[in-house]
C-alpha cells in the first residue's frame, strides 16, 4: 500500500450534505465536528507510515476519523466499516458520496498496525488537541487533573497449574505452524492427550498425589521440549518463537529439574514445582496469551491487566478535554507515574500550571521536581504516614520529636537526644533520607518505650526518619495550603476527573481491553481519550452545557 500522490481533501458532496441536513435538522455530532473543525486529520499527518510504492491506500485521514468514531460508539471493525457504508452522518464527516462503497473491515486493523509499528498512536489525540488549542478550547499553562482506573486484560484468569500447562500448550500450537514435521517426530502420543484441548476444558485433579503427578509430568514435558529446541538440529524458526521465550520464563520461575541421570545434566529427568515462597526469577506472568498483563490488588479490587491514567484540562470557560492517556501494567504504582506524566505533558507543550491529583501521586520529591523541572504546582494531599505509631493512640510519631538540623540532633518527648545522624538511600535514584539514632541504653529503660519503638533488638534504640529540609518544607507548605479555605476549594475540583473515568468506563468500554498486549491496549486508551474529546467538543459547539453531578431524588430531599 502506498500513499502517493496525496489527494486534496474534498468538500462534502452536495447530495450527502443535503440528505444529512434534512435528516439531522437539530444537529448531530458528526455534522458539528465537520463544520467547526474540518477534517481534523490530513493524509500528510500519516504519510511517513506508508511506503512510496504499491497499490494506493485508503485515505488515512478518513481511517483516523473512522477509528475515533469506532471507539466513540464502541463498534467492532465490521460494524465501523458498515457504518461508513450506511450512516449518513458518517458520510458527511468523511466527505463521502452517498453511493460510496466504503472499505473492507481489515483496512482498520491494518491502519492500527501501522500506527503501532511506527509509534504514531499519539497522533490520534494530538491533532484533536491542536485543533482545540487553535479554537481557544484548550489553554496553555492551565489547570489539569489526573486519576486512574483499572483495566481488565482480554484473557482468562488462570491458577498456577493452568498457567504452566496452558503455556506449554500455546508453545506447541505455535511450533506446529512453523515446524510441524519436527514436532510430529518429537511429541509422544500422550502429549496429544494432555495438550490438544484448552487446559480449563480438561478435568485436572485438584489435590493429592494425582495432581502432583500431573504437575510433574507437565514440568518434565516442558523441559523436554526446551532441551530439544536447544539442540543444534532444532528448527531455528521454532526456537525463535515468542511463545518459546514465554515458556522459558514460566518454567524458570515455576519449575526446577530433578537430576536423575548419571552425568548430572538433568536432561530428560523429572521436574517439580518450586514452592510458592521459593519461586524462580522474573516477573509473574498471568497468561501465555498476554505476557504484559499483571495481577494487582488495590483497596478492595483485584484484577489482571493494566492501569490507565487520564489527565484532563479543567479550566473555567472551556470544555474538559483529556490531554494525556498513560497505560502501564497493573502492578506499577501511581506514585511512579507522576514524573512520566509531567514529562509527557511538557513534551506536548501542555504542561499545566496547577495539577490536581490524589495522595497516591504526591510525595515531597514529586512536589519539588514538578516545580523545578516543569513549573507545575502539584496540588494534593501528601501520602499519609503509614507507620504503626501514626495509627496508635498515644504513640510518638515523627511530629512529636524536635529536630535541630544545624546541630544534627533530634530530641524525643522524654527529653533524650539522638546519638547518631546518618544518611541512607533505600532505592537507586531516590534522594537520601536522614536517620537520627537514639542510644539503646536510653530507650531500653525508657518508661515510654512501648509508645515509641517496637524494635526487638535490645542494643538498638529508636531510629527516626527525617526528610531533607527542602522536602520537609515542600510538604509542610502543601499541607498548610490544603488547610486553607482557598486550598480546599481548589482541591475540590480534582474530583471532576472521577466523572470522566466513570464516563470512559460506562460509555466507552474502558474497563475491558479489546486487545492483548500493552501497546495495543495503550492505543485503545488514546483512541478512547480522543473519542471523549470529540464528544465534548461537539457538545460545546452544540451549546450543550456540562451536566451537573447527579443527585438521587431521596438525597435531593435533604438539600
Ligand atoms: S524510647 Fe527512646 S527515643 Fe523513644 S521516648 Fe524513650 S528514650 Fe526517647
Amino acid at each position: 500500500m502506498s500513499l502517493c500522490p496525496q489527494q486534496p481533501i474534498p468538500p462534502v458532496p452536495d447530495d450527502t450534505a443535503r440528505v444529512a441536513r434534512a435528516a439531522f435538522r437539530r444537529g448531530n455530532a458528526c455534522l458539528i465536528l465537520r463544520d467547526r473543525l474540518g477534517t481534523l486529520f490530513t493524509d500528510a499527518d500519516f504519510a511517513d507510515l506508508y511506503p512510496r510504492r504499491g497499490q494506493p491506500a485508503y485515505a488515512p485521514w478518513r481511517l483516523a476519523l473512522v477509528t475515533l468514531m469506532q471507539f466513540r460508539e464502541g463498534l467492532s471493525d465490521q460494524q465501523a466499516a458498515d457504518a461508513v457504508r450506511a450512516r449518513i452522518d458518517w458520510k458527511y464527516l468523511l466527505a463521502l458520496d452517498l453511493a460510496d462503497p466504503g472499505f473492507d473491515r481489515s483496512v482498520l486493523c491494518e491502519f492500527r498496525g501501522r500506527l503501532l509499528d511506527n509509534d504514531a498512536v499519539s497522533r490520534l489525540l494530538a491533532r484533536i488537541l491542536d485543533a482545540a488549542r487553535e479554537d481557544g478550547l484548550l489553554k496553555a499553562r492551565g489547570r489539569q487533573r489526573t486519576d486512574s482506573t483499572h483495566v481488565l486484560a482480554a484473557i482468562r484468569s488462570l491458577n498456577r497449574l493452568e498457567l504452566v500447562a496452558e503455556t506449554l500448550r500455546a508453545a506447541l500450537n505455535d511450533i506446529a505452524v512453523v515446524a510441524p514435521n519436527w514436532l510430529r517426530l518429537l511429541a509422544p502420543p500422550d502429549w496429544h492427550e494432555r495438550y490438544d484441548q484448552r487446559i480449563e476444558e480438561r478435568r485436572i485433579p485438584e489435590v493429592g498425589p494425582k495432581r502432583d503427578a500431573y504437575v510433574a509430568q507437565v514440568g518434565a514435558d516442558g523441559f523436554r521440549l526446551l532441551d530439544a529446541l536447544a539442540r543444534s538440529d532444532a528448527p531455528p524458526d521454532a526456537a525463535a518463537l515468542p511463545a518459546i521465550g514465554t515458556l522459558r520464563r514460566v518454567w524458570a520461575r515455576h519449575f526446577e529439574r530433578i537430576e536423575d541421570r548419571q552425568d548430572g545434566s538433568g536432561q530428560d529427568g523429572g521436574a517439580r514445582l518450586r514452592p510458592v515462597r521459593g519461586r524462580g526469577p522474573g516477573d509473574r506472568l498471568e497468561s501465555p496469551y498476554d505476557t504484559e498483563a499483571r495481577f494487582r490488588t488495590k483497596a478492595n479490587t483485584t484484577w489482571t491487566g493494566t492501569m490507565v491514567h487520564f489527565t484532563e484540562s479543567c479550566d473555567p470557560g472551556a470544555p474538559r478535554l483529556v490531554v494525556h492517556a498513560d497505560t502501564v501494567p497493573a502492578n506499577v504504582h501511581d506514585a511512579l507515574r507522576t514524573a512520566p506524566i509531567h514529562a509527557a505533558l511538557a513534551a506536548k507543550n501542555l504542561a499545566p500550571s496547577e495539577h490536581l491529583v490524589d495522595s497516591a501521586y504526591v510525595s515531597a520529591d514529586h512536589l519539588i521536581s514538578a516545580h523545578t523541572q516543569h513549573g507545575i504546582a502539584l496540588v494534593g494531599p501528601g501520602r499519609p504516614d503509614l507507620s504503626w505509631q501514626s495509627h496508635t493512640e498515644g504513640a510518638f510519631t515523627a511530629a512529636d520529636f524536635t529536630v535541630n538540623r544545624d546541630r544534627q540532633k533530634a530530641r524525643c518527648p522524654e527529653g533524650k537526644e539522638s546519638a547518631g545522624w546518618y544518611k541512607d538511600v533505600k532505592r537507586p535514584g531516590q534522594r537520601a533520607r536522614v536517620r537520627a539514632q537514639f542510644r539503646a541504653a536510653d530507650c531500653r529503660n525508657c518508661a515510654s518505650r512501648s509508645r515509641c519503638t517496637r524494635t526487638q533488638t535490645p542494643n538498638q534504640g529508636r531510629v527516626l526518619a527525617i526528610l531533607p529540609r527542602d522536602e520537609h518544607d515542600a510538604l509542610a507548605a502543601a499541607r498548610a495550603r490544603g488547610r486553607t479555605a482557598e486550598g480546599r476549594q481548589l482541591y475540590a475540583q480534582r474530583q471532576g476527573i472521577e466523572s470522566t473515568m466513570s464516563q470512559a468506563v460506562r460509555a466507552f468500554g474502558l474497563r475491558q481491553t479489546r486487545y492483548r498486549g500493552l501497546a495495543k491496549t495503550g492505543l485503545q486508551h488514546v483512541a478512547t481519550a480522543a473519542a471523549i474529546n470529540l464528544n465534548r467538543i461537539a457538545a460545546w459547539f452544540g451549546g450543550r452545557p456540562i451536566a451537573p453531578t447527579r443527585v438521587s431524588r431521596f438525597a435531593a430531599l435533604a438539600a
